[in-house]
């Protein structure tokens, strides 16, 4: 980790520079070993207001070169994260403390997410048609102007890759407010879009915690804010943003299913629940929270016990992002403990030689819960696993199906008719079958139900384009010598 001490402070990114101006700060730890890494500006309303007006003088013209243009930048953008991915791995793994093969792997995935944009061309026609004779309808998609991403700790790379690049090719200019507990990616990642040719102001980054978050939310120059992380906040967020009139997409928390039938193939289910748990140490909105066992299922959750052995804590898990994370799941853990289930892995009080100070928290499998205790409904968002049985499919379901989350859902079984089954009655946006973590990758597009997600589409794919443009409808008519008709 020779990068810890060669890291430097946070800056905002406006109008194409970096600035620090007199701001309150706060220190940045790495969960690794909970070493001070940096220092991050709390901004406030005034570096908010700067941004958006930088992206609002530039707007005009990055909004009227055309898509073929706007995307050329995002294809020497995607070469310099590829040139650069050692780079920004480290990063990851030392900003949020997941292990270097997850981090690389957030990176790749940012590098798909620039392979959709720069595709936009060939996904966007506008739509045109004759119809009456000499009259022309002809639908356009315009940008929506100066937009807002506001982002989590668990994805300091994807996660911001979800909205700019769509936001971006689509001809809007944007604000971002990174997580304060990750902020030097989002730092990277904008001296890369200038190296790539990025006007300046095209991509602004603002700093801070709650402050900004709600000067976003309140800016009346801001058309539109996406936002990614807890349920608690994206209500917040979308109840501020759309009272102000603008367009909201806000993705909020999550509480997987996985739901294991004895006819599951014991060795795939046992890894794939295990991994869906324990990867980048459970904080994953994807990850799996509940396994839901389905009659006899004891021989695949002995798999799993092994499989969940296998998984070290400083080796193939990282940490979780801080000391009040790891309070927060242990605490969980005891008191589902307290109330009567038994835990079968512990991976409480955790420690790593020579890491003394990082945040570990072992995969914990843990068996018996009922559906009314707290580690079965809230997000525990840690590489826990719970552990529900079920008498029938029936009961399976309808445990999925109380969850006032709905982002992923899952089924292990070798069984086609009972899989449709599920499909069909999660109340999910994310199924999957025999996968533990059912992401849709490019151009298939992301986001949840209920209360994982509030606002109307998805965050990613296709879904995206309709959230960062609006439609212009022009009907025309060339030819004066033509009959009046009911459309003159
Ligand atoms: P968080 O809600 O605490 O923070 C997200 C953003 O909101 C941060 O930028 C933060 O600064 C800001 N914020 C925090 N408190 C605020 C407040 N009171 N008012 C205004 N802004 C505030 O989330 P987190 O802990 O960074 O991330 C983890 C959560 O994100 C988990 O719940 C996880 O499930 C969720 N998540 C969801 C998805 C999804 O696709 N649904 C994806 C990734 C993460």
């Amino acid at each position: 980790m020779a990068m810890i001490s060669s890291l430097p402070p946070v800056q905002n990114f406006i109008g194409g520079q970096f600035k620090r101006n007199g701001q309150s700060q706060l220190d940045v730890f790495s969960p690794l070993d909970g070493q001070i890494i940096s220092s991050l500006p709390l901004s406030s309303a005034e570096e908010v207001n700067d941004a958006v007006q930088a992206a609002s003088q530039i707007f005009p013209e990055w909004s009227s070169q055309t898509l073929k243009e706007r995307v050329q930048i995002f294809f020497k953008y995607r070469t310099l994260l590829e040139k650069h991915a050692d780079e920004l791995t480290d990063l990851v793994h030392v900003e949020n403390g997941k292990t270097k093969d997850e981090a690389r792997a957030e990176v790749l995935k940012s590098i798909e997410l620039c392979e959709f944009a720069v595709s936009m061309p060939q996904i966007i026609a506008n739509e045109v048609q004759e119809v009456s004779r000499g009259v022309e309808c002809r639908i356009e998609r315009k940008p929506l102007g100066v937009v807002a991403s506001i982002t989590p700790f668990n994805f300091p790379n994807m996660v911001p890759h979800w909205s700019m690049p769509n936001a971006l090719v689509l001809g809007n200019c944007m604000v971002l407010k990174p997580s304060e507990l990750v902020p030097l990616s989002a730092m990277r990642i904008a001296e890369l879009l200038k190296e790539a040719g990025l006007p300046d102001g095209v991509f602004n980054v603002v700093n801070g915690g709650r402050e900004v978050v709600e000067a976003i939310c309140d800016h009346p120059g801001i058309k539109s804010v996406a936002f990614v992380g807890s349920t608690r906040v994206a209500k917040i967020v979308y109840k501020r943003a759309t009272s102000t009139l603008k367009r909201c997409l806000a993705l909020g928390g999550a509480k997987n299913h996985l739901l294991v039938l004895p006819d599951a193939h014991p060795e795939m289910t046992a890894n794939n629940v295990v991994a869906s748990m324990s990867g980048c140490a459970g904080q994953r909105c994807m990850a799996a929270a509940v396994m839901v066992g389905v009659d006899a299922v004891q021989h695949i959750i002995d798999r799993m016990i092994d499989e969940a052995k296998a998984v070290v804590p400083g080796k193939n898990l990282g940490s979780v992002i801080s000391k009040e994370a790891k309070e927060r799941i242990e605490r969980y853990i005891t008191e589902a403990e307290q109330a009567g289930a038994k835990v079968l892995v512990d991976g409480r009080n955790t420690t790593i030689p020579g890491k003394e100070g990082g945040y570990y928290v072992g995969p914990t499998i843990v068996d018996y819960v009922t559906r009314d205790m707290a580690i079965a409904k809230e997000e525990v968002f840690g590489p826990v696993i719970s552990i529900i049985r079920a008498k029938n499919l029936d009961e399976a379901i309808d445990i999925e199906n109380s969850s006032h989350y709905g982002n992923a859902a899952a089924v292990f079984t070798q069984s086609g008719g009972l899989a449709k089954q599920v499909i069909e009655r999660a109340s999910s946006g994310m199924v999957g079958v025999n996968i533990g973590v059912p992401v849709p990758r490019e151009p298939f597009s992301f986001g949840g139900w209920n209360e994982s997600r509030f606002g109307v589409g998805d965050i990613t794919g296709r879904s995206s384009i309709e959230f960062w443009t609006q439609s212009k409808k022009t009907t025309t008519k060339w030819n004066p010598e033509d009959k009046t008709n009911w459309m003159s």
